[in-house]
């Protein structure tokens, strides 16, 4: 059901954007439309069809997968023989109010080379048009199916997190508790991490992208635990920074004071509110304990079927937050040569505030 309603709001953008049909590639949004989740696979979308393009490996898989499509399996790479359907078809798919045919690209995921394969065959009088990013916009509001899959996921992560700090200790290498966290993760039902799990300790928790290393976990200092996991096709996302032995006065001050932001975000979060104002709360927090300039980077992204997705809750952006989307909030301080300190929650946008989906507590944790 939710694929015929997610098509049909798609479908009533083709006009408005002037395109006679829409040629979706990028993976996950061909997953979102249709169910397919394999590796080869392209959808076309027009005002009255959608067709499933995939290859021979996938004949049963799209079968079973593919709703609201016609499937077509063909001898090439499923852009292609979504190319050759588009020339075969072009007179019925012709619009009557102008005689080409404009067919919609995403071109944030189409290589160049897949672009100039594509013309050739498609041939000069169908047009290619670089499209909105039309469907990333309508996956940033989660509907009710992918609301309660997403907790699922958030769940799963945050049941691992208890087991997680039993394997944080002194000389223990960042890699075995990440690997240990895996493991657990897989065991638990989790398809795969939704990215590289950054366990960052000592001076490595300074760099907000610290992938777990080689690096032992020091005898005192802080930790920066940053994981999820993907559950049905949807990602969790969180962060918890613990600290190993006594923590000192500045490492405790600069926890409270991301607690703090990282609190004052979620207050301004709601349907209606501008995505650099919930950013312009998290850094006006820091800035009054003077670590502002120490928040190097963004307070949180969208997360769904990608870990990274609309909308970008950044400085400088200009989306307004709608109620049902699922957004990370997750500012951090980072002190070069010292330590770095990041709490992350994912939230869901309510009409009338948000709801915290990360159940975690974020007192500081010390172990
Ligand atoms: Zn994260
Ligand atoms: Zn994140």
């Amino acid at each position: 059901m939710e694929y015929r309603d997610r098509q049909k709001k798609l479908r009533g953008l083709l006009n408005e954007n002037r395109l006679d049909a829409l040629l979706v590639t990028h993976l996950p949004n061909v997953r979102y439309l249709c169910g397919f989740t394999g590796s080869s696979g392209a959808l076309i979308l027009t005002e009255d069809r959608s067709v499933f393009f995939s290859d021979g490996r996938y004949i049963a898989q799209a079968k079973e997968e593919v709703h609201n499509a016609r499937v077509v399996i063909g001898r090439k790479a499923a852009l292609l023989s979504a190319a050759e359907w588009l020339v075969a078809h072009r007179a019925s798919l012709r619009s009557s109010r102008k005689p080409g045919l404009t067919v919609g690209i995403e071109g944030e995921h189409l290589t160049v080379s897949a672009r100039s394969k594509l013309a050739k065959v498609l041939g000069p009088r169908i047009r290619l048009k670089e499209a909105p990013p039309l469907i990333e916009q309508a996956r940033s509001v989660k509907d009710t199916q992918e609301i309660r899959l997403v907790r699922a996921a958030v769940r799963m992560g945050a049941d691992l997190f208890p087991a997680l700090l039993k394997n944080i200790r002194p000389g223990i290498e960042e890699n075995e508790v990440a690997a240990e966290l895996e493991y657990a993760a897989r065991r638990a039902g989790a398809e795969q991490m939704s990215f590289p799990t950054i366990i960052a300790s000592g001076k490595r928790s300074a760099s907000p992208h610290g992938v777990a290393s080689q690096a032992k976990i020091s005898a005192n200092g802080f930790v920066v635990c940053d994981f999820g996991v993907i559950l049905a096709g949807y990602c969790s996302d969180m962060t918890r920074t613990v600290h190993v032995g006594k923590p000192s006065r500045e490492a405790r001050i600069a926890y409270e004071a991301v607690r703090e932001a990282q609190e004052a975000a979620v207050e301004v979060v709601r349907a209606g509110a501008s995505v650099s104002a919930v950013d312009g709360a998290a850094r006006k927090l820091l800035n009054k304990h003077g670590l502002g300039k120490n928040f190097t980077h963004s307070t949180g992204h969208g997360v769904g079927l990608e870990i990274h997705e609309a909308p970008r809750i950044a400085a400088g952006q200009t989306d307004t937050l709608q109620a049902g989307m699922v957004i990370t909030i997750e500012p951090g301080v980072y002190i070069p040569q010292k330590f770095g300190v990041r709490i992350e929650d994912m939230v869901l946008v309510t009409e009338t505030g948000c709801e915290v989906l990360t159940p975690t507590t974020k007192e500081l944790i010390t172990l």
